[in-house]
């Protein structure tokens, strides 16, 4: 990987294509990721690749929501992975969650790659290898959980969901926490909180809101939750897109 310098206007987004790159490279992200990314990447940049206000707040529920949870699952796929894999073990630290490995395109060798590499990165238990469990309405392959991981779980963080998975996940009346950069994409309609930022910068800005609630009381954290409004950070995020309002 040739070095990027940090000076660079575009590093995030040019270190996040090498990283997804390389996702590809290790047999963890499938190629139709890499077109997933660009996607997300058009979004980015419409938002000023940067936190808007609205996505912040939904980070602040998220984690709220996550804390208050009996059983919360992160949900990882190829691009996850590439992208966020120690972000992601740091937030399942700080909201005493579960990691499940959950793909679209699965397969045995990429669900193995991906739990080897969340090990690598801390993880101490990754969940998604026995599917013994199913999402209703999803055809077999798609459908396929643990039933001690998500089977099981009251709130699931689904990033960079299909919009199917999204809304049949939904549909079991689990809460669900969606991070898209796209807010009219299913999954971010799906969401109970929609998180409309970059995986890069939203992961750890959740799990920087977990450590910062971690004393809060349970009835504080059920403001936070009760206060949050998801179709207004859907709408206050596609302002964002539409009108190139940056910074509000
Ligand atoms: P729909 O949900 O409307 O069915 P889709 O399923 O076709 O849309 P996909 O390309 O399957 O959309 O899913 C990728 C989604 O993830 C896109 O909405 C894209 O904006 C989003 N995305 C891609 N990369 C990132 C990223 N780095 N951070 C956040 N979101 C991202
Ligand atoms: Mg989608």
């Amino acid at each position: 990987m040739e070095e990027i310098p940090e000076s660079h206007p575009r590093y995030e987004s040019l270190l996040t294509r090498h990283r997804i790159e390389d996702g590809v490279e290790r047999g963890i992200t499938s190629t139709q990721g890499l077109i997933a990314q660009g996607r997300g990447e058009a979004f980015d940049y419409l938002l000023g690749e940067e936190t808007i206000p609205s996505a912040d707040e939904a980070a602040r529920a998220a984690a709220a929501q996550l804390l208050l949870a009996d059983h919360p699952v992160v949900s990882v796929n190829g691009n996850v992975a590439a992208l966020v894999p120690g972000e992601v073990v740091d937030l399942a630290e700080a909201t005493g969650a579960d990691i499940e490995v959950n793909l679209f395109n699965r397969t045995a060798e990429r669900m193995t790659a991906i739990a080897d590499h969340l090990r690598e990165h801390g993880a101490e238990e990754v969940k998604g290898l026995t599917a013994d469990a199913r999402i209703p309405g999803l055809d077999h392959e798609r459908a396929k959980v643990d039933a001690d991981g998500i089977g099981d779980a009251d709130v699931v963080v689904v990033p960079l969901e299909d919009g199917d998975r999204a809304e049949a996940l939904a549909a079991t009346g689990k809460t669900e926490v969606v991070v898209d950069l796209n807010p009219l994409s299913r999954s971010a309609q799906a969401a109970a909180v929609p998180v409309v930022d970059n995986i890069i910068r939203a992961v750890p800005n959740v799990t920087g809101h977990a450590r910062e609630l971690a004393g809060a009381t349970q009835e504080e954290l059920e403001a936070i939750v009760g206060e949050f409004d998801a179709d207004a950070a859907r709408t206050a995020a596609e302002r964002a897109v539409r009108e190139g309002e940056l910074v509000s």
